[in-house]
């Protein structure tokens, strides 16, 4: 290990970092040749050369606290003794290192693995796909799945979702910045709903009364025969909108998307990409609501780290032909088996119980840093998916007395943030949410730590604004 990694964090000399950002030639070098619609590194403009844990270091040796954690994907933090000693294990074994999808030891126990935690109701009847290894590609196959299997073509998804970036997956995405320059999408066939963003509701409510308004919308679109909708293949949603802003739905209102979809027999695929495996404090966000879906679509943590992508779902939707959703790379044996690694240690350590009290932890510290900041408007999220929406408190407020978004506030908070060691990404309406995801193995220290260093970049990005 380097010795800038083996500093023990959670020291106060620690947080008295000022990173200053001269270009590295590195960095150079990929503004020069990596296509424009590079994003993070415009806004994290670091070159890594190692990690472990919750750090990553960069080549110039300075360390940083990664609340990023590959967009959520590395749910025990930077190479993971479990998960390299899997790694090792399939190369010294020499197993096919790639297997289209056919089947291996490795695949099995993954396949064992991944069942034996999913709820028993869902599990009993599932059927898996493994997919090109992106969470889009779980999107796309779940489309076409729903789409062959119910013979109808429509899907309703919801404002503020993000569900990939292939020209499917992105017909289901609120954000329009990545869809206005394409034009004709396949929006024609999604219809968007409203989604129950409590601190601004679509319906300016908020509380259990905008829970039920939206519920009776949704209810009202799929029986009215003139509502111009027509049935749709699936209903899809994030049980916490990530890139739309780290939004969690109440679970009464997921009670009632899965209990008015049944009703109407459309299928609810519930897309735990981002919030899967003990996340949000429950392995699954969807046991939060008790509810059973009927499509679920995994990735990024499953694999451990390594790109891997899957969906399961109940066998009655199992009627596509042979071959209808191929793809070369479904077979990473590395991925399944770091997947296994991750799973058995998540159930070992109940890494799950462990996300919910640091979730709980850094939750109480960014409240505590609201009463005193009029310009965090609001503190929400689940377990260790966490968001700080900062506003303009001198702008006009909304129906519910809300203050307007200040995407601007919030990247200056994450540049303060990033100078003192401490990654953190943007999201939401016009990226206005500093959003923390840390690995799930984050101590109690750390997690002080992220709040001291975040309280003191916000202290510093007002003070730069009112300069
Ligand atoms: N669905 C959700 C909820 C996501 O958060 C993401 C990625 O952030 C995706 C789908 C797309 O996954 P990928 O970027 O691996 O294609």
């Amino acid at each position: 290990m380097s010795t800038a990694l083996a500093e023990s964090p959670g020291t106060t000399q620690d947080e008295d970092k000022d990173y200053q950002f001269a270009e590295h030639p590195i960095l150079s070098r990929q503004k020069q040749q990596e296509s424009n619609a590079r994003s993070y590194p415009r806004r994290i403009p670091l070159a890594l050369k190692r990690a472990r844990g919750i750090h990553v270091e960069d080549v110039e040796g300075r360390v940083f606290i990664d609340c990023l954690a590959g967009a959520g994907t590395l749910a025990l933090g930077h190479n993971h003794a479990v998960v390299t000693e899997a790694i090792r294990q399939v190369l010294d074994d020499e197993l096919p290192l790639h297997t289209l999808d056919l089947s291996t030891p490795v695949k099995d126990r993954f396949v064992q693995d991944l069942f034996a935690v999913l709820p028993p109701a869902f599990a009993a009847k599932a059927k898996i796909q493994f997919t090109g290894p992106t969470g889009t590609d779980a999107v796309e196959a779940a489309l076409k799945l729903v789409r062959i299997a119910t013979g109808r073509s429509t899907v309703l998804a919801f404002h503020g979702g993000y569900h990939g970036m292939s020209q499917g997956a992105l017909s289901l995405m609120g954000n329009l910045k990545a869809k206005n320059p394409l034009g004709s999408l396949l929006s024609h066939g999604v219809q968007f709903m409203p989604f129950p963003y409590d601190y601004r509701c679509p319906f300016g409510q908020g509380g259990e009364a905008g829970v039920q308004t939206n519920l009776h919308y949704l209810e009202n679109l799929l029986s009215d025969p003139e509502s111009g909708v027509q049935p749709p293949a699936a209903v899809i949603v994030e049980v916490v909108q990530g890139e739309g802003g780290v939004i969690p739905a109440a679970s009464s209102w997921l009670r009632g998307v899965r209990e008015i979809t049944s009703r109407h027999h459309v299928p609810l695929i519930i897309d735990e990409i981002q919030t899967g495996f003990g996340r949000t404090g429950k392995l699954f966000a969807f046991e939060h609501a008790g509810i059973v879906p009927d499509v679920v679509v995994l990735s990024k943590a499953i694999g451990g780290s390594l790109p891997l992508a899957v969906m399961v779902y109940q066998d009655w939707l199992d009627s596509w032909q042979p071959g209808a959703h191929a793809g070369t790379f479904r077979g990473n044996q590395m991925a399944m088996a770091a997947g296994s690694a991750v799973i058995r240690y998540i159930e070992k350590h109940d890494l799950v119980a462990h996300a919910t009290a640091m979730g709980q932890r850094l939750r109480g510290h960014l409240l505590d840093l609201q009463r005193r900041v009029p310009q965090l408007g609001d503190v929400r999220g689940l377990g260790l998916m966490l968001g700080v929406e900062v506003v303009d408190p001198h702008g006009r407020a909304d129906a519910q007395g809300h203050p307007p978004h200040n995407g601007a506030l919030a990247s200056c908070i994450q540049r303060q943030c990033l100078k003192r060691g401490l990654i953190l990404e943007l999201g939401g309406r016009h990226g206005s949410v500093v959003r923390f995801l840390p690995p799930l193995i984050i101590s109690a220290e750390q997690v002080d730590q992220v709040a001291r260093i975040f309280a003191r970049a916000v202290q510093a990005a007002i003070a730069a604004g009112n300069e």
